[in-house]
């Protein structure tokens, strides 16, 4: 019904539509697009980002009562808690995204939104499509740099072009951040999307193949098998512990002579892993890493990444085969362009609301912007979280569609904290619950934990063909082991 009503614009609808193209500055906007076109009635909402925070109000806002546009250099939503399974092969890595396409009757651009004009209710984009995107996305995965990459070809659909909103979300999450060490970028890999799975997974599986040629030494064997993973909070443990899964599993099988000279550390300044957990959970994970033989090297301070090896203060060289860099966020570029909203001093988010909307450097909140996620601050210091990011938006949606149904808006936002979970390899995982309010609390490790992390990542799952699609992938792993092809 909706590509019938998209296909057969109104008349009213049809004279909107031209009002509002007539406003793009592009070429590109003399080619009128059905889908875009607003209807009279609806107010244009446009959503930045496709994470768990865009994504979320796409699902959830009523779209019979908007007109929604999202702009996302990415074109699917991605369930980064299973990005580092993804990363080793456990499972396939479409089970962890969902296409932003799915939704029929919105319009959807991929493309990053470069800025933001409130006064006039404008932005700017810049399209996400091509070879001048897959630079801009390494740029953007890595240092915060990428609005200095602008298309090079002269094709159709490269050109920036701007969109009105009159209602605008904006949820483009952090970067990773590598506080100007130099080579991170050049020389590690980050682990934020889909596409750094994919690179992970690869490059893993061409050390192998390297340490494997015959013209190889025993001392560049063992150092192409050397993983190092800078960062001990949750996703860089997750990775160790599931790349000691494959390393002992499959890898091991493949390859028996070469997996005795796997050697997997974690480097961190602070002096253990897993800061942000209760001090017993740890300990407990850092106890099974020890037994294990994943070393955890603490108090250690890189000062520079190179080809192949790394410089720590404390050891000078250390050379590793692959490394992959988890130490923590730096702010998104658009976050970074606006100047004229107040932003936390410590991690330079927008100063949010309790109903997310985001405050000018005179202290007045700007009604129709909504800022969520990782890119905004709420006066009660949350952490950068999908569970904050998700809850956020599920409320944005109920103001949204309060606000568009003419009911009364259903008032302030109140995190409710449902625990912390890491797995940690060899089906074990670790669950604090010490900080929740409602529900049962304490804390799990081991087995158990690990049930309960599978079974809450299951039933989070967007999608049934993703629940399916997991526990087909879960199963066969258990059964018939990881895939090693690499392409
Ligand atoms: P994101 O989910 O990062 O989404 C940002 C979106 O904006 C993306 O679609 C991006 O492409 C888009 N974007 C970026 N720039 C622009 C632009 N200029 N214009 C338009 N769009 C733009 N949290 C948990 O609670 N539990 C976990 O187990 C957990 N595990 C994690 C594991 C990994 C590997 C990672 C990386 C994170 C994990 N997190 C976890 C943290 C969680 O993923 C983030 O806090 C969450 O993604 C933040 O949501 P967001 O919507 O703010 O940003």
């Amino acid at each position: 019904a909706t590509v019938t009503r998209a296909a057969r614009p109104s008349a009213r609808t049809a004279a909107t539509s031209a009002l509002r193209t007539s406003k793009l500055t592009s070429p590109a906007s003399s080619t009128r697009l059905f889908s875009s076109s607003p209807r009279w009635d609806k107010q244009k909402l446009v959503i930045l980002g496709s994470g768990w925070g865009g994504y979320e109000v796409l699902r959830k806002v009523d779209k019979k009562r908007y007109d929604v546009t999202v702009i996302s250099p990415n074109s699917y939503f991605a369930f980064t808690p299973l990005l580092a399974s993804a990363s080793v092969g456990t499972i396939d890595y479409n089970s962890a995204l969902e296409p932003v396409r799915r939704f029929h009757d919105i319009t959807y651009y991929q493309a990053w939104a470069d800025k933001v004009d409130f006064a006039r209710k404008q932005l700017v984009c810049m399209p996400a499509t091509g070879s001048s995107t897959r630079k801009r996305i390494n740029a953007s995965i890595s240092d915060a740099t990428d609005s200095s990459v602008q298309p090079t070809a002269s094709f159709p659909g490269y050109k920036p072009f701007e969109i009105s909103y009159d209602k605008l979300v904006i949820a483009v999450g952090c970067y990773s951040a590598t506080f100007g060490i130099p080579g991170v970028s050049a020389n590690g890999y980050f682990l934020k999307d889909i596409r750094d799975s994919n690179k992970i997974r690869s490059r893993i599986l061409e050390c192998f193949e390297l340490a494997s040629q015959p013209t190889v030494t025993d001392v560049e064997r063992r150092n192409l098998l050397s993983f190092a993973i800078v960062g001990g909070g949750p996703t860089g443990v997750e990775f160790a512990g599931e790349l000691h899964d494959l390393t002992t599993t499959e890898l091991a099988k493949a390859y028996p002579k070469l997996s005795l000279l796997v050697n997997i550390t974690i480097y961190d300044v602070a002096p253990g892993i897993l800061g942000s957990f209760d001090k017993s959970l740890a300990e407990y994970a850092t106890a099974k890493f020890v037994r294990e033989g994943i070393q955890i090297k603490g108090s250690r301070h890189v000062t520079a990444v190179h080809e192949g090896y790394l410089e720590i203060k404390e050891e000078g060289k250390v050379p590793f085969g692959l490394l992959v860099w988890n130490t923590g966020l730096a702010p998104n570029p658009l976050i970074q362009s606006i100047k004229d909203l107040q932003k936390d001093e410590k991690t330079q988010s927008l100063k949010i609301s309790d109903t997310f909307n985001p405050v000018t450097n005179e202290g007045k909140e700007l009604k129709d912007v909504f800022v969520i996620g990782d890119a905004s601050a709420l006066k009660e210091k949350l952490p950068a979280t999908a569970q904050v990011a998700s809850q956020e938006a599920h409320w944005l949606s109920k103001i949204l569609n309060a606000d568009a149904r003419g009911q009364d808006p259903p008032g302030g936002f109140t995190f409710h904290n449902r625990g912390t979970m890491a797995y940690l390899g060899d089906w074990s995982a670790i669950l604090d619950r010490s900080q929740v309010k409602e529900g049962p609390k304490g804390e799990l490790t081991g087995r158990t934990a690990w049930l309960a992390w599978r079974s809450a990542y299951w039933l989070q799952a967007l999608s049934f063909r993703n629940r399916v699609s997991l526990a087909y992938h879960w199963f066969a792993t258990w059964l018939g082991g990881r895939r090693l092809s690499r392409f």
